[in-house]
């Protein structure tokens, strides 16, 4: 359905549509909704699609004899290093697989950096004045909240449709030699849903750096959740640095959360063979090796990469109606108001909202008063802070279709409210 632009309206038209959605919204408030679309969570439905771990291993050996009840194997399983390494595109022996959580990885590797330094740092990065990192916007609030723990400052650069953008971070981080990272999401990112090109990806690999251990955090969270037939591939970043010489400046993230139990799942990190064992090195001092029944387990419910692809069909089969429903019911309330832009996706958790400036918080808060539950405002941005009040990440994956309609019906009755409202007070 198109409605007129809300901004062409008379200031009267104006006055009866914002007492049209008050109405509405006072009608919303009684129904006593209950409604999370806060955080990027499996739903149920899916998280069963994996119950047959909770039947295996069968066994507790894997391919090679090792048994997998004992300690030792910091790197992971092999058979399970072969799968995802085909997966992300890169060699077995340039990924580890690990514990339940690559967000755990992440900052391990950031600690690392901050008490050790990396091969190629002059010293540890806690032992320099400032430490900066590129922030692409909107992005994960717990990249940020990371980086904020630790005293890392952050440049934000805008997320754009084909990935971070690369010609603000190259020339930001030519002459600054207190960036020593970046942040991406390259594949459906959080939030933005955009995918990293190869251009862009060669543009970051390649690019002059002041920090000589600049490190590109390349969370590929998302690589493998399509919600369409067309399967992005994600940009070969681990290639690409090797070949423009910075073979050691990707470090890259990936888990099976969001694939087969998210908090029981095995995470990765992919990297050059030498940061591996840089990493693997520190990892030492603290683990003797990680959950092997885990991932034998997972190694015997998958069977091999393609069982990995098969599998995520079936997660698209669930989710990917929850994302039409949240464009139809969005394009049939709000098309053509022009009070808000969203997207839809082709993969990853998220749909990225952007409503009137100065209006975000205020719908965040009608919508948490009528019960339904959004992610924080501001929290895409680092320190929680949207410059322009505007950005709201919904996560449509955890309720089921129809709290789904319901909550996204009431997120537009409270976007259109807040809209009429600063309208007429501008
Ligand atoms: N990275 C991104 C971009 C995410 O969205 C999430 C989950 N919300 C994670 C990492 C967390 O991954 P894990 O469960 O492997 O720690």
């Amino acid at each position: 359905m198109t409605h007129p632009p809300l901004s062409a309206l008379s200031r009267d038209d104006l006055a009866s549509l914002l007492e049209q959605q008050q109405a509405a919204y006072a009608e919303l408030k009684t129904r006593g909704l209950k409604l999370d679309l806060t955080r990027g969570k499996p739903s149920a439905a899916q998280l069963d699609l994996a119950n047959e771990l909770l039947n295996l291993p069968r066994g507790f050996k894997d391919s090679s004899g090792t048994d997998v009840r004992n300690y030792g194997g910091l790197a992971g399983l092999t058979e399970l290093r072969e799968i995802f390494a085909e997966l992300l595109w890169i060699e077995p022996e340039q990924v580890i697989a690990g514990g339940n959580s690559s967000l755990t990885m992440m900052r391990d590797c950031l600690i690392f950096l901050m008490l050790f330094g990396a091969r190629d740092s002059d010293r540890a990065w806690g032992k320099e004045d400032r430490i900066k990192f590129i922030c692409p916007v909107p992005g994960y609030d717990r990249h940020f909240t990371l980086l904020e723990s630790l005293g890392i400052e952050m440049i934000t650069v805008p997320m754009n449709d084909d990935g971070p953008d690369s010609e603000a971070t190259a020339a930001l981080v030519k002459n600054d030699r207190s960036i020593k990272g970046m942040w991406i999401v390259p594949t459906y990112a959080n939030p933005a849903g955009s995918i990293c090109s190869q251009e862009v990806a060669a543009r970051l690999a390649s690019m002059e750096t002041a920090a000589n251990d600049f490190k590109i955090f390349w969370d590929n969270a998302y690589a493998l959740h399509h919600l369409t037939e067309e399967e992005a591939k994600s940009a070969d970043i681990l290639t690409l640095a090797a070949a423009s010489g910075h073979p050691d400046r990707p470090l890259m993230f990936a888990s099976t959360s969001k694939i087969t139990y998210a908090g029981s799942g095995v995470a990765f990190l992919g990297a050059s063979e030498a940061n591996i064992a840089w990493y693997l090195g520190h990892l030492g001092n603290g683990s003797i090796g990680p959950d092997k029944v885990n991932q034998l387990r997972h190694i015997q419910f998958f069977g091999s990469a393609q069982g990995v692809r098969d599998h995520m069909a079936k997660h698209r089969a669930i989710i990917a109606p929850k994302f039409d429903e949240v464009d139809r019911v969005f394009s049939e309330r709000l098309g053509g108001y022009a009070v808000a832009t969203w997207n839809k996706p082709a993969g990853g958790y998220f749909v990225n909202v952007d409503v009137v400036p100065g209006t975000a918080a205020r719908v965040i808060a009608l919508a948490k008063d009528a019960g339904v539950a959004l992610t924080q405002a501001g929290s895409s941005f680092p320190h929680g802070d949207d410059p322009n009040d505007q950005n709201i990440r919904i996560a449509p994956t955890m309720p089921p279709l129809d709290e789904v309609t319901a909550a996204i019906d009431a997120v537009a009755t409270c976007v259109l409210l807040a809209a009429a409202e600063k309208l007429l007070q501008d």
